[in-house]
């Protein structure tokens, strides 16, 4: 079992034929438990951890990793449980709710852009601009609170946001901003289990929404819209990942690997020491041996 197949099975890139039926909401790959998985994932924490380590130390790449998901899919669970083992100084969780007055005054892309990671950072966007392709095309009254001018709001709208995207995440590609996507695939029935499972535990309760039933009514639109999005946006330089989400386990594994590889690409090394720096430390290291004395 070679592990980054895990990495390539569910990458999609540049795929303009790419169906959503493809992928088995339910597909756990050879993996026949989940105590294996288990293993990898906690060892994937820990790689994460010491190549961000890295990352930060080198402070020139960054890294953009996008969520998006049907609700109860798992994004914060996968967030929490993959990013468990990162220095909370090297990265930076955002969520995207319903605009506010604000940000509807602005173009599309203007509150995201604002969170972008600095260089040396992990940057998480938990819901993201593609929710401009997703929930605002199953809910086109949603695109007219956005006060765009009548002439612009053509039928080539969605083909023109795809392609803006697209013109981001290249520009940010090329500036050294690694850009990696998720869409965890879960199935209508395993929603609904975990729906009702919110239902039950109070705990859970707070994290229920009439809305997830409102939206949960129209996941036909929704695979359309997803499908649709990620033929349009899935690239060599930004690739979709679509993940199985039945089973929560497999969906953590599955993320972790693709970060990882992700950081394993860009051979990151600590910084070099110059010269003189060198000799500054070996006379800080002799000044504070004297102290001690
Ligand atoms: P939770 O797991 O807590 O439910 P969540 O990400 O679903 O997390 P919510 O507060 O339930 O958070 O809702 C976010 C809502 O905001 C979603 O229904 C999403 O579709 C909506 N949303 C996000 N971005 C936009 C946008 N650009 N335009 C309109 N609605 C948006
Ligand atoms: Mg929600």
């Amino acid at each position: 079992m070679k592990r980054t197949e895990l990495v390539t099975r569910y990458r999609i890139a540049e795929n303009k034929r790419f169906r959503l039926t493809d992928v088995d909401p339910a597909d756990t790959w050879k993996l026949k438990s989940k105590e294996q998985a288990q293993k990898w994932l906690e060892q994937g924490v820990a790689r994460l951890s010491e190549l961000q380590d890295k990352l930060y130390a080198q402070n020139q790449w960054a890294v953009l990793l996008i969520f998006q998901a049907m609700d109860a899919a798992g994004k914060d669970g996968t967030i929490k449980h993959v990013m468990s083992g990162v220095n909370p100084q090297g990265c930076e969780v955002y969520s995207f709710k319903s605009p506010s007055a604000e940000e509807l005054n602005h173009d599309f892309l203007w509150r995201t852009t604002k969170c972008l990671p600095e260089r040396g950072r992990i940057g998480i966007f938990n819901r993201s601009y593609y929710e401009e392709t997703l929930v605002v095309r199953v809910h086109p009254e949603l695109l007219d609170r956005q006060k765009l001018p009548p002439a612009l709001v053509t039928k080539d709208l969605w083909r023109e946001r795809f392609e803006d995207i697209n013109a981001l995440e290249r520009y940010l590609t090329r500036n050294g901003v690694i850009v990696r996507k998720f869409f965890l695939h879960f199935s209508k029935q395993e929603q609904q289990r975990r729906l009702l499972k919110r239902l039950e535990q109070p705990e859970k309760h707070w994290k229920f929404s009439l809305d997830d039933l409102r939206e949960r009514q129209k996941w036909g639109d929704y695979m359309q819209a997803y499908e649709n999005m990620i033929r349009h946006t899935a690239t060599d330089y930004a690739p979709w990942h679509v993940v199985p989400a039945d089973h929560k386990w497999f969906t953590r594994l599955v993320v972790s690997e693709v970060v990882v590889h992700a950081l394993e690409s860009l051979q990151l090394n600590y910084p070099k020491v110059s010269p003189a720096k060198r000799k500054e430390l070996a006379a800080a290291r002799t000044a504070l041996a004297i102290n001690k004395a």
